[in-house]
C-alpha cells in the first residue's frame, strides 16, 4: 500500500459549553479546526485533525508514495526534515496530525482497532473528568462534575490558580459531587495520609500562570482545605528546577508535560526530578512520539496521563501505555463530523473493535462546517498578562 495524497479541509464549530482557563477566564465556545485526510492507492484513507494547511504541505513529499505501515521510520523522516528550526510549535501540529493518520491506516489495514495494534491487553482506560471551566458559575460546575459522576467518573481537574478560596470553594464542589461515584470501601480518608491515594481524585490545573516560589503557598493553602492528588503545570514548562523544588515543597503530585513538542523534551523533566505525572500530548510529534515519552517515564518509575481529545480518540494510545494512571475527558461536542467507537462506563473509556481510530465520520457535516464563519473574533491563546512574579499592579 502507498499514499497517494494528503488533503485536508478546515471548519468551524461551536463547542457545547465555553472553555476557559486562568490565561482567557473569559471563556470561549467558537474554535476552528483541520480535518486530515491520507489516500492511499489501495481505496484505503487514513483520518486525523489538528495541524496547519501550510505545514501538511510542506511535509507531503515526504510521506506520498510510501507505505503508512513503516509509520515510525516516515515519522523520523519529517522530524529530521524540521531539525534545524526545531520539531516545535505548528510544524510539530502538522507531523502530528500526518502521525496519527498514518497510524490510523496501519490499523485499519490490518483489521484492527488501533488500541490492539497499539499492543494494548484491555481496551478500557480510566476516565477523569475535566471541566476546562474556569468561567462556569458554581451551579454550571456542579453540573458537570455530577454528570461525570453519574457515568462513574471519580477523579476530576479544576481550571484555577488566581484566588485560593475561590479555588478551595469550586474543589469541594468537585469533591462532593465525584465523590458519589465512589464505590463502597474505596474512598480514603481526608484525616491522615494513607498509601493509597484518596478518592475521589481532587486535581487542580494552574496552566502555568504561576512561578515556583507562588506555587508553593498557594499549593499549600489549598492542601490544607482539601486533599490534592495533582496539581497542574504550577510552573514554567522550562524550569525544571522550579518544578522540581515545587514537588519536594507539596504533598501533591507535579502533572507537567503537555505543552512540549519533541519527545527529548521530557529527559531534563526527568532527570530533574519536575515531574511526578508526565502528560503525553498529541502535540509530542503524534502517536509515535506519545509512544516514546510513555517508555522514557516508564525508565524513571513516572506515571503517565494522557490528555484529552475530541472523542476521547486518544484512549487508543493511553491504553497500550503500562504506565498509565487515567485520561482526560471534558466531552464538550468536539466530535462534531465524526463519532468515536467509544463510551465512557463505570469510570472508564470503553473502546469498541472499529479498525483504525474507529471514527466514523460524516463529511456531509464536514462540508457544512467548512463555510467559515462571517464574525470571528480575534482570540489570544497567549499566556495570561501578569503570569509569574508579575501577578500584581499594571499587569495583572
Ligand atoms: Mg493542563
Amino acid at each position: 500500500m502507498k499514499v497517494t495524497s494528503i488533503r485536508t479541509t478546515p471548519y468551524w464549530y461551536r463547542t457545547d459549553r465555553p472553555f476557559a482557563d486562568v490565561n482567557f477566564p473569559e471563556g470561549r465556545s467558537e474554535w476552528s479546526g483541520l480535518a486530515v485526510f491520507v489516500d492511499t492507492d489501495e481505496g484505503l484513507t487514513g483520518v486525523s485533525i489538528g495541524g496547519n494547511a501550510a505545514g501538511i504541505e510542506a511535509l507531503a513529499p515526504l510521506v506520498v508514495g510510501r507505505d503508512p505501515s513503516g509509520v515510525r521510520g516516515i515519522w523520523k523522516s519529517m522530524v529530521d526534515q524540521v531539525f534545524k528550526g526545531g520539531n516545535r510549535g505548528a510544524i510539530t501540529g502538522a507531523i502530528a496530525a500526518i502521525d496519527v493518520a498514518l497510524w490510523d491506516l496501519k490499523a485499519k489495514a490490518a483489521g484492527q482497532p488501533l488500541w490492539k495494534m497499539l499492543g494494548a491487553s484491555v481496551p478500557r482506560v480510566r476516565a477523569y473528568a475535566s471541566d476546562i471551566g474556569y468561567c462556569l458559575s458554581d451551579d454550571e460546575l456542579r453540573a458537570f462534575y455530577a454528570r461525570m459522576a453519574a457515568r462513574g467518573v471519580t477523579a476530576g481537574k479544576l481550571k484555577g490558580g488566581m484566588d485560593p478560596d475561590r479555588d478551595i470553594r469550586r474543589l469541594r464542589i468537585m469533591y462532593e459531587e465525584l465523590a458519589k461515584a465512589v464505590p463502597a470501601g474505596r474512598g480514603g480518608s481526608t484525616e491522615r495520609p494513607t498509601a493509597a491515594p484518596i478518592e475521589p481524585l481532587i486535581c487542580i490545573d494552574a496552566n502555568e500562570y504561576w512561578n515556583a516560589k507562588q506555587a508553593i503557598p498557594y499549593i499549600r493553602t489549598l492542601e490544607r482545605a482539601v486533599p490534592l492528588f495533582w496539581v497542574e503545570e504550577p510552573a514554567d514548562r522550562w524550569d525544571y528546577e522550579g518544578l522540581a523544588n515545587v514537588s519536594r515543597a507539596v504533598e501533591a503530585q507535579v502533572a507537567t508535560g503537555e505543552n512540549l513538542n519533541d519527545p527529548k523534551e521530557i529527559v531534563p523533566l526527568l532527570t530533574h526530578g519536575a515531574v511526578d505525572v508526565v502528560q503525553p500530548n498529541v502535540g509530542h510529534s503524534g502517536i509515535t512520539g506519545m509512544l516514546m515519552i510513555a517508555d522514557l517515564a516508564y525508565g524513571f518509575n513516572i506515571p503517565v496521563a494522557v490528555m484529552n481529545s475530541p472523542g476521547n480518540y486518544l484512549a487508543h494510545v493511553a491504553a497500550s501505555m503500562p504506565n498509565h494512571l487515567m485520561i482526560e475527558v471534558v466531552d464538550a461536542g468536539r466530535d462534531n463530523w465524526f463519532k468515536v467507537d467509544c463510551r465512557i462506563e463505570d469510570g472508564e473509556v470503553v473502546l469498541g473493535d472499529r479498525p483504525g481510530l474507529g471514527w466514523e465520520t460524516d463529511l456531509h457535516k464536514l462540508s457544512e462546517l467548512s463555510q467559515p464563519p462571517e464574525h470571528r473574533d480575534a482570540f489570544n491563546f497567549g499566556r495570561r498578562k501578569g503570569a509569574g512574579i508579575l501577578i500584581h499592579g499594571e499587569n495583572r
